[in-house]
């Protein structure tokens, strides 16, 4: 068996001219949807993402504002500006990027998203009205894992996944948003006492751990589904996910690749964030 590559792209197309079309119906009112995205570091990868968002942005009509405050930004500079972005009536969706300056805290910072304009849900109040059941936007990346299964018509309610990873950003938030889909969800993380065997009960396997071939063919049930979110810097100015695809594909009945899978749904879901912000 080799396993099939399921590809985010095609549904991230899909929710690109979804927002695009919103977009230009939103312009045409008068109010072109606006984004904010602050950023606080010099880092490369950053630098790389915050263009890719910018010019995904731009494609589909979405203004899209880098307020760049400076890899030597104060919390306080930072939080004046989040609070001024989360006021102005003409920005509709702000995000935080990280990594941020040493000794800000990205959780203490996000709290002053407005949670209206909480596109990447980074505020720990977004959080919190998620698992409470109320409207909130999900973390992107979170949400863009259950976007790819439920294109690829995974069912979900009764299945057991299990992830690996228990960030604020990505693990914690999936799980919540697999459980409100009936999935009986596993948490793994650096402690998890022999992690094959927990893994390997799954129907479906999430690594969001970043650490590049940390899941190999001893975690993967045959036939299980393996969604990969680790996005690992290479030395050639290439990536690699968490998953090991040539020792996985011999098990796995699909696996996401790295670049092309979690990624581009991420984005296109940040598109969408905006444009429904926009829409209220
Ligand atoms: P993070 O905050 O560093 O969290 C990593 C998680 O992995 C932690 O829960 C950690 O456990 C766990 N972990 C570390 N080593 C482990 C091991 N040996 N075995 C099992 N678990 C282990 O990272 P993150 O922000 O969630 O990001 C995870 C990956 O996803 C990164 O590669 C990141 O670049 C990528 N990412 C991709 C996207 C996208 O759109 N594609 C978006 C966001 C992030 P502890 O909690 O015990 O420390």
């Amino acid at each position: 068996m080799t396993a099939r590559s399921w590809s985010g792209k095609e549904i991230a197309a899909e929710i690109r001219r979804w927002s695009a079309d919103r977009a230009a119906a939103l312009a045409a009112r008068g109010t072109p949807p606006r984004l904010a995205v602050v950023v606080a570091t010099d880092d490369g990868g950053s630098a790389w993402y915050v263009r890719s968002i910018a010019r995904a942005a731009e494609k589909a009509g979405i203004v899209c504002d880098v307020v760049d405050l400076g890899a030597d930004a104060s919390a306080k500079v930072l939080g004046d500006r989040l609070d001024a972005l989360s006021r102005d009536p003409a920005v509709h969706g702000i995000i935080l990027q990280t990594p941020l300056p040493a000794g800000v805290s990205a959780a203490e910072l996000a709290e002053r998203i407005a949670v209206a304009k909480d596109v990447d849900g980074a505020n720990p109040a977004s959080l919190g009205r998620l698992v409470a059941g109320l409207p909130a936007f999900a973390p992107a990346t979170a949400e863009a894992v259950v976007t790819l299964l439920e294109h690829h018509g995974v069912a979900l309610e009764g299945a057991e996944v299990a992830v690996v990873g228990r960030s604020t950003v990505v693990g914690k938030p999936l799980a919540h948003l697999l459980m409100d889909r009936n999935a009986t969800v596993t948490v793994g993380h650096s402690r998890t006492r022999d992690l094959p065997r927990v893994t390997s009960r799954a129907d479906v396997l999430v690594a969001a751990v970043g650490r590049p071939a940390l899941v190999g063919a001893e975690h993967v049930r045959p036939g299980a589904v393996v969604v990969d979110v680790g996005t690992n810097p290479t030395e050639d100015g290439g990536l690699v996910g968490d998953v090991d695809a040539d020792a996985v594909s011999g098990r796995a009945e699909a696996l996401t690749p790295v670049p092309g899978g979690v990624g581009p749904v991420t984005t296109a879901l940040l598109l969408r964030h905006t444009v429904e912000a926009a829409s209220r």
